[in-house]
């Protein structure tokens, strides 16, 4: 069961409320859905409705029958909106995030964030943290690279996201962030997800290269019941045996995402496919069926990148795909591909 509050509701209210349930053998999570609280239960004794719903603060109360509570659809019909910088994430205009796998020097970031912002992407990404398959790839700049980033944010005006890889860090790195982005290897690191959960800034979750949707909803959940609603989903490609591609982009979950959850999902054609020549078919795809954005790597001088340079896309391809894109985003308009009220 899900509790949803009045946005007037106050830490009286939230108290009292949390007491009565707790007194009938609840735990109760708490979490802020931008204007709202949102409270969600862990087990305990049957609960009357009418008795919860007599509580002035409470506005309406959802009864959700998968394991994830928060991420459900129900919760928000009308789907989570998450404003940063310029961009709205799940609103009508999707996202795009561009920008290098990792920082490596000012120039090359400077020039990266420089080329972004000309052809109008509205995030940049870059990795400061980087988790490498070998000991011996580049491990990136640590701190001096989210410095870089912040030279780069103000330089550009752009917002900055980058990844988080221990929890240890999440206050460092939240620092200069924007978004905090957790890592197809993390998706199931419980204590990271905590961490984050803790923190009211927007994060960025990508799903796990062998998890399922159930899977990736409920790492969603760790973070949206630890109190923090600004969760975006990100497919980034599974583990298939593919034999020409990094990874297999599953666009299949981002209808699927847009059923089972209100959270904005979107997707990254980069490591999805692992192939330069692959990204800008699979990006428009992805916004063809109904993805809140792109998360799109970007590099000056492509072949020269230190990491995942052989689906870094130049300037010039990335011009390209941001003029194809709004071509996808007009039909799309005309078109939707996920209307929300075919969802049963
Ligand atoms: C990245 O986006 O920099 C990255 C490492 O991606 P993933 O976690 O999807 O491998
Ligand atoms: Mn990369």
């Amino acid at each position: 069961m899900v509790i949803i509050l009045n946005s007037h509701a106050d830490e009286n209210d939230i108290q009292s409320l949390s007491a009565a349930l707790a007194s009938r053998g609840h735990r109760v999570f708490c979490s802020l859905f931008h204007d709202r609280y949102v409270l969600s239960l862990q087990a305990g004794a049957a609960i009357d409705e009418q008795q919860i719903k007599a509580f002035d603060c409470v506005d309406r109360v959802v009864a959700v029958d998968t394991e994830y509570r928060l991420a459900n659809r129900a919760v928000k019909p009308e789907g989570t909106r998450i404003t940063v910088g310029q961009a709205e994430f799940g609103g009508s205009r999707p996202v795009v995030i561009a920008g290098p796998c990792s920082v490596e020097n000012r120039e090359q970031m400077l020039r990266a964030a420089d080329i972004v912002a000309r052809h109008g992407a509205q995030v940049l990404r870059a990795g400061a943290f980087k988790p490498r398959t070998s000991p011996y790839s580049f491990q990136g700049l640590e701190e001096r690279g989210l410095e870089l980033l912040a030279e780069a944010r103000e330089r550009t005006g752009l917002p900055i996201i980058t990844e988080v890889l221990d929890a240890g860090d999440v206050e460092m790195v939240a620092g200069y962030a924007d978004i905090l982005q957790i890592g197809s290897r993390n998706m199931k690191n419980y204590k990271l997800l905590k961490a984050v959960g803790a923190l009211d800034k927007p994060v960025m979750l990508k799903r796990g290269m062998a998890s399922e949707l159930n899977e990736l909803l409920l790492s969603a959940e760790y973070i949206l019941s630890g109190g923090n609603g600004n969760v975006i989903l990100c497919e980034r490609g599974i583990r298939t045996f593919s034999d020409f591609s990094r990874n297999t982009l599953d666009l299949n979950i981002v209808p699927a995402v847009k059923q089972a959850s209100h959270l904005p999902i979107i997707v990254d054609p980069s490591h999805g496919t692992g192939r330069r020549d692959l990204v800008a078919p699979m990006s428009l795809a992805a916004l063809a069926c109904g993805a809140d954005g792109l998360i799109v790597e970007v590099h000056p001088e492509p072949d020269k990148s230190l990491s995942d340079a052989d689906q870094a896309i130049g300037e010039e391809t990335f011009a390209r795909l941001m003029s194809q894109s709004r071509d996808v985003l007009s039909w799309r308009t005309q078109n939707d591909p996920t209307p929300v009220n075919s969802f049963n």
